[in-house]
């Protein structure tokens, strides 16, 4: 199944504070007074048709308070446009600084209130090609509402404590759940807002799941086990088990293949999804999305695409290893998470792509955003594998990053890693060298597994069509620059046939046969069935599960050092 796999870090736009100004005598500075926002809906007879939102604070210590409306989300511009009937109780005045921000004049520390309607924007059940509510979803019966594109933050208060409550005039038929409720630390912008006359809300352990729609999977399945997930990763970076942590998540109507779109919250974790994706499928999905809580944040100075091989290679990595430890997964299941990825890496036409390339084309589409993923995951593989060979564990070096993280937070992230480790005892910057910045094939040593699993070779045809499609303005695809000596020609392809219809065939992988309904001049319509080998050979590497791992799972757990080794 074809499974695109969008995922967003939440990067929240620092916004510059405003320039402290002296208070006048007798007016405390507002900015760790609680900010109070309340949700409530606009109702019309049963239907819902947009939240009324009002937000509670003090007007800053030089009469002059600054708001700043939801602008950037995801690539859509101009949330502002789905705010409506802004009004400031207790304003002297409220002028617009430009359509995304209003600046407040008032009384010095003056208790002002803020209120404004978020409008509907989706005008049908959501499908797969509405992706994710990156606008505020909003429809009768329910809304599902991204913080960054609803909420309006008091410039220069993102520090300021918060207190949230749901208004009175919700229907009791109406479930609600956002991780506001969950604690006061939060920037309203990291915040997620869920309700619905069928949102269902299910707990298990710390962790509350608010969802709406179908799954092939019950939902105190999918609870449990986000609660593993949460558990585990927490119990990693050593935080506090039992905070409450809140997944909201929202099924899509198929349109082709299969979608799972998320971001990461404050204390939480929002998601869409098609609904033909299995709890197998979307366990290892979640451990690492909800693992990127940690990686980046927590480990370095974030830097872009040229620290992705970090931050997507070792989430992976630690997605897999983690949820074979809670025994999440099978350890047939982990080696065919990791063979999936030798797989593409080995046979992937762009594998010796130099690093700066791969991270300046990582969101051009073609594969080079791939390339991240692999060599990171391939590289803390091997390292791991050096790391216990000395009687410690990659966890070591992780932890150590984490403490100088906190120490130095300005250290960019994969520097952040290279003293880790060598602090450990590991010199990660010869193979960083080679196999990031030169883009030299990774090749994993024959034990990088043991005693999980042995790596072997395989050797297969490479992929060859035979002939180069072309498609004319009018979508119609022929058969061009056809070889006669390729299986395709042998099987009884000819030059110009036009092909009607593929029935089967992966690009890109030998071992699946191509089936092509093609037809030629004003002929009948005919199958030429044929395997897509050309005469050279492409070799990657597999990992075969050891006759002592199938009986004991624990050789797959690659548990860290115990203290004192
Ligand atoms: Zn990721």
């Amino acid at each position: 199944m074809k499974t695109k796999i969008v995922s967003v870090l939440v990067a929240l736009a620092v916004v510059a504070a405003s320039p402290v100004l002296a208070a006048p005598d007798g007016v405390a500075t507002p900015k760790r007074e609680p900010i109070a926002y309340e949700v409530s809906p606009r109702l019309s007879g049963q239907d819902l048709t947009g939240l009324e939102v009002m937000i509670a604070f003090q007007a800053d210590a030089d009469g002059e308070t600054r708001l700043n409306l939801p602008e950037k989300w995801m690539g859509h511009t101009d949330l502002w446009r789905h705010l409506s009937d802004l009004s400031v109780e207790g304003a002297d005045s409220v002028v617009e600084d430009g359509p995304a921000a209003r600046v407040i004049r008032s009384r010095p520390g003056r208790r002002l209130v803020l209120r404004y309607t978020v409008n509907a924007t989706l005008a049908h059940e959501p499908r797969q090609s509405d992706g994710y509510p990156a606008e505020p979803w909003l429809r009768p019966s329910w809304f599902y509402a991204d913080g960054p594109s609803v909420m309006i933050v008091v410039e220069g208060r993102e520090d300021a404590p918060v207190r949230f409550q749901w208004g009175k005039a919700w229907p009791k038929a109406f479930a609600l759940a956002s991780n506001l409720e969950d604690g006061q630390d939060i920037d309203p912008r990291d915040s997620v807002l869920i309700g619905g006359r069928d949102l269902r809300i299910v707990r298990s352990g710390p962790v509350r799941v608010a969802l709406r729609g179908t799954y092939p999977f019950a939902d105190a399945d999918l609870a449990r086990t986000l609660d593993a997930i949460v558990r585990a990763e927490r119990g990693f970076f050593g935080d506090a088990p039992q905070t409450p942590f809140l997944v909201t998540a929202q099924s899509l109507a198929v349109d082709d293949g299969s979608t799972f779109s998320g971001t990461g919250k404050h204390q939480g974790f929002a998601m869409t999804l098609t609904p033909n994706l299995s709890l197998d499928e979307v366990r290892v999905l979640l451990a690492h999305e909800i693992f990127h809580t940690w990686n980046p944040h927590r480990l370095g100075k974030i830097i872009g695409p040229s620290g992705y091989w970090f931050s997507e290679g070792f989430t992976d990595f630690y997605a897999r290893r983690l949820m074979m430890r809670q025994r999440q997964i099978t350890p047939q299941a982990f080696l065919d998470a990791w063979n999936e990825t030798l797989l593409r890496y080995g046979t992937s036409p762009i594998i010796a792509m130099p690093g700066a390339e791969a991270a300046a084309k990582f969101w051009a589409g073609n594969g080079e955003d791939q390339l991240a993923y692999q060599r990171g995951a391939l590289l803390a593989a091997i390292w791991d594998r050096r790391m216990r060979a000395s009687g410690s564990s990659l966890d070591a070096v992780i932890h150590a990053q984490a403490a100088l993280h906190a120490r130095s937070p300005n250290t960019p992230l994969p520097q952040a890693f290279i003293e880790a480790a060598k602090a450990q005892g590991l010199d990660v910057s010869p193979d960083i060298t080679s196999h990031i910045d030169q883009g030299r094939p990774i090749r994993l040593p024959i034990d990088t597994f043991s005693p999980c699993a042995r790596v072997e070779d395989v050797v297969v045809p490479t992929f060859d069509l035979g002939f180069e499609p072309r498609v004319d303005d009018a979508g119609v695809r022929t058969v061009t620059k056809l070889r006669p000596d390729s299986p395709a020609a042998r099987a009884g392809l000819h030059e110009g046939a036009v092909i009607v219809a593929k029935r089967s065939g992966v690009n890109g992988d030998a071992a699946q046969p191509y089936d092509l309904i093609v037809r030629e001049g004003e002929g009948p319509e005919h199958t030429v069935s044929f395997l897509p080998q050309g005469s050279g050979e492409t070799r990657y590497q597999r990992l075969i599960l050891t006759p002592e791992a199938s009986s004991n799972p624990a050789l797959c757990d690659f548990p860290a050092a115990l203290p004192g080794r």
